[in-house]
């Protein structure tokens, strides 16, 4: 049987503890190891902020990130989206060490993280309309 969950709130950065604590309050059911909890709190915690910092950076008004996490066959998904600025060229940014900011004290690595911590990292984005992050356990 499949369950799931829907958040949506402010991309401030101080809704991201929140956003880590419930997904990761959410895949508890499954009866995590320690590590396997980290791993989906990181990897939650690195698109979110990447939410926070890129994606609705030129905007004036503060945008919406929407998550659902979902659990299927003992399997997770977490999907994270927004409807900010988009990335031009996915591949490029997913390269370790690429960041369009690293005057912010950036180091690239956000999506190395993801890739690290997940089965499967799949992103779609669109110039001006947003991006998907979905992230597989
Ligand atoms: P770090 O995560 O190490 O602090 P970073 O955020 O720059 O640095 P990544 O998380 O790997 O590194 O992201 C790489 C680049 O992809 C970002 O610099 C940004 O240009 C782009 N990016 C990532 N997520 C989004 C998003 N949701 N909206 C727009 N651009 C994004
Ligand atoms: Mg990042």
């Amino acid at each position: 049987c499949e369950n799931y969950v829907k958040l949506s709130f402010p991309a401030l950065s101080r809704n991201e503890s929140y956003a880590r604590a419930a997904v990761g309050a959410f895949v508890s059911q499954l009866d995590p190891t320690v590590d396997e909890l980290g791993s989906v709190k990181a990897a939650v915690s690195e698109a979110v902020t990447n939410c926070v910092v890129h994606a609705y950076s030129e905007c004036e008004t503060v945008g919406i990130i929407n998550i659902t996490a979902r659990i299927k066959d003992e399997e997770v998904y977490i999907k994270i989206t927004d409807k900010g600025c988009g990335i031009e060229d996915v591949k490029k940014a997913m390269e370790p060490l690429f960041t369009t900011k690293p005057e912010l004290e950036r180091s690239g690595l956000g999506f190395a993280v993801m890739e690290s911590c997940c089965d499967k990292v799949k992103v779609s984005s669109k110039v001006g309309k947003g991006t998907t992050v979905t992230l597989t356990f």
